[in-house]
């Protein structure tokens, strides 16, 4: 009898507690997103390690599997080991495909534009070609030869600003997918037009992602998580959980979680407003471009989307914020295995759209 009273008792005071707090239940949530972090594993059996890399931090998370006896190379663990070389797997990713560096093979391509065939590994041009498949699928919201654009509106140096129309009326011609000639048999690219070039910051970091998964796995590792800036894909699951609990960053708080997804061998990227941007008349302008108009997206404050490799999910995300909700979904539930949340940039009130797969699975809280 005493017993159940205290129970009430200390639940009366735990919902005081809680009404206190109530205009931070952002705080709760988040707590809710750290979680995996922090408390709800063992601690011995994680190890977690994070590097600066493709102009983000990768985080790569894996837990030991201490059911069978280890291997110990180099006297390094074995896991430490498969981070190690997931890592290189990234590194190689960006030093053939970074368009901030002059001897990326991209920048070869570029360089070459309107005069030459550049012979390519078959990574880039795996890449390139699967860009120029999303590109089909959403008729052209999805463009790599938006980079004049990018450069024009000064995103590739993270210092947005807004250019004379005439100056983005002049590029438009140079941004055509259609204008990548692509000789398979070779492994060759070129591009057709001089002033061309093309920018992989919308795929590139979802195919490292895969990349470095696919070498933990080779390495042994059934459980881990690899995280580019937003960018990830999560093998199996956490041992003493069903799923990863990954949250949704609010877009415009930051530190604020709206909602908390459970994954398990799959592939989840945000593409927002909120990461690269400036503000001029109270007004948002992105580095997520409309290949049509030459504009900034509006409208829509991010995109997440699930799918079975991290190079769709990234490039889809992309790609729905550019076709705006109605589209954006359609293509999402045309696609196998795709599920997305998109939340619409309105001033007063965020509000959101999941796609059918979604519905019901998730709560809000903004
Ligand atoms: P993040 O890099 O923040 O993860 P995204 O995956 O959405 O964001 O990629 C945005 C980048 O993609 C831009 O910085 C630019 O390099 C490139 N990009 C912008 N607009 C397009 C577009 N319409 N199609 C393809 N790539 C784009
Ligand atoms: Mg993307």
């Amino acid at each position: 009898m005493e017993k159940s009273l205290i129970v009430i008792r200390l639940v009366l005071i735990y919902l005081t507690v809680l009404s206190r707090f109530r205009q931070g239940a952002g705080v709760w949530l988040l707590c809710l997103a750290i979680l995996p972090f922090s408390l709800g594993y063992s601690q011995e059996s994680k190890v977690e390690r994070a590097r600066p890399m493709m102009g983000t931090m990768v985080e790569i998370t894996v837990f030991r599997d201490t059911s069978s006896p280890k291997e110990i190379k180099a006297g390094r663990e074995p896991e430490e080991e498969a981070i190690e070389l997931a890592f290189q797997a990234i590194s190689r990713v960006d030093g053939l495909m970074s368009n901030y560096k002059a001897d990326s093979q991209l920048s070869l391509i570029n360089q070459q534009a309107g005069r030459d065939y550049v012979r390519v590994a078959p990574e880039v041009l795996k890449v390139i070609n699967m860009a120029i498949g999303i590109a089909e699928l959403s008729g052209g919201a999805f463009d790599i030869t938006v980079a004049p654009l990018v450069q024009l509106w000064g995103f590739h140096k993270k210092s947005g600003h807004m250019p004379p129309e005439e100056e983005i009326h002049k590029l438009l011609p140079l941004v055509n997918y259609k204008n990548i000639l692509i000789d398979q048999e070779k492994n060759r690219v070129k591009l057709k037009l001089p002033g061309m070039a093309i920018d992989l910051g919308g795929i590139a970091k979802g195919y490292a992602v895969d990349r470095a998964i696919e070498v933990l796995k080779n390495n042994g590792i059934q459980r881990a998580l690899v995280n580019a800036g937003g960018d990830l894909f999560a093998l199996g699951h956490p041992p003493t959980r069903k799923f990863w609990h990954l949250g949704i960053r609010h877009p415009f708080v930051p530190d604020r979680v709206v909602s908390t997804l459970q994954v398990r061998d799959q592939a989840v990227a945000t593409s927002g407003n909120y990461e690269n941007f400036f503000v001029l008349n109270g007004k948002r302008y992105s580095h997520i471009l409309d290949p049509k108009t030459g504009q900034p997206i509006q409208g829509i404050a991010s995109v997440t989307v699930l799918a079975k490799t991290a190079l769709e999910a990234d490039a889809l995300a992309t790609t729905v914020a550019v076709l705006g909700p109605q589209k954006g979904m359609d293509l999402l539930n045309s696609q196998p295995d795709t599920e997305g949340i998109i939340i619409l940039d309105e001033r007063n009130r965020p509000s959101y759209l999941l796609s059918p797969g979604l519905e019901g699975k998730l709560s809000f809280n903004f």
